[in-house]
């Protein structure tokens, strides 16, 4: 019988390898996630969670194996499909890849909301929105750069919920935020995924991970 599209998994890794010269960071790891699914990967520090988010989002390349996005494989995009993808389909919620800090908030939304053609005023009061979910609201002329870590994210995550990436790629992405708005972050990926997005995340957090659909355990992966 055919599978509908409603079963094919949105995002699937084939015997997925990652080594960097002689150490394994993980090995044969598949997995398989539907549109609508929330994953959390775990496993403690050094054990690959951060490069498998990078593999996931075209930023590295796996050293063996598959990855699948509606089926399609990844290494087999050109540089334009890769850009294309990236624009379209993806969201990260990296540490490290975040914002332009010497751009003002509505600076920062505007480049995710210009990638979805949303301008004008349906545009505004899609940032409006978002910033009010983060509890940011009416604070889009503000400079990132002078606003703590744990607001940076969540300009980050407001801009997320602009873009409405179909995959979403989060490391760590309570790590800097004290319990309520870890909450608050944890429950709009939620939302997302409850949207239909696939959410892939690295977390620590019991309480974050209870809220997601499956784990991944990438140290059971040593090989
Ligand atoms: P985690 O996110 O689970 O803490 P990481 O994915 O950040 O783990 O890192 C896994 C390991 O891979 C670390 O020990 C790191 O030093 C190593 N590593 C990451 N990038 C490189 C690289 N380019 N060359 C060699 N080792 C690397
Ligand atoms: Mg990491």
């Amino acid at each position: 019988m055919m599978a509908t599209k409603a079963e094919t998994a949105m995002l699937e890794t084939r015997s997925l390898r990652m080594a960097y010269g002689r150490r394994v960071l993980w090995t044969g790891l598949d997995m398989s996630v539907k549109s609508g699914r929330m994953v959390a990967l775990t496993g403690p520090s050094g054990s690959g969670k951060s490069t498998l988010l990078g593999c996931l989002g075209l930023l590295e390349r796996p050293t063996a194996g598959e990855i699948l996005l509606d089926g399609r494989e990844l290494s087999g995009l050109s540089a334009t499909g890769a850009r294309r993808l990236r624009r379209d389909s993806l969201g990260y919620l990296f540490q490290n890849y975040a914002l332009v800090e010497n751009a003002t908030i509505a600076q920062n939304l505007n480049v995710a909301l210009k990638a979805r053609g949303r301008r004008g005023a349906q545009g505004q009061q899609a940032m409006e929105e978002a910033l009010e979910k983060v509890g940011l609201a009416g604070r889009q002329r503000e400079q990132v750069s002078r606003l703590s870590g744990g607001e940076q994210q969540r300009v980050a995550v407001a801009r997320l919920l602009v873009k409405q990436p179909r995959l979403v790629l989060a490391d760590e992405p309570t790590g800097a935020l004290d319990r309520f708005n870890a909450e608050l972050v944890a429950g709009l990926l939620r939302a997302m995924a409850d949207d239909g997005a696939c959410v892939v995340m690295a977390t620590h957090n019991d309480s974050v991970r209870d809220q997601c659909d499956e784990t991944v355990p990438v140290d059971a992966y040593t090989g």
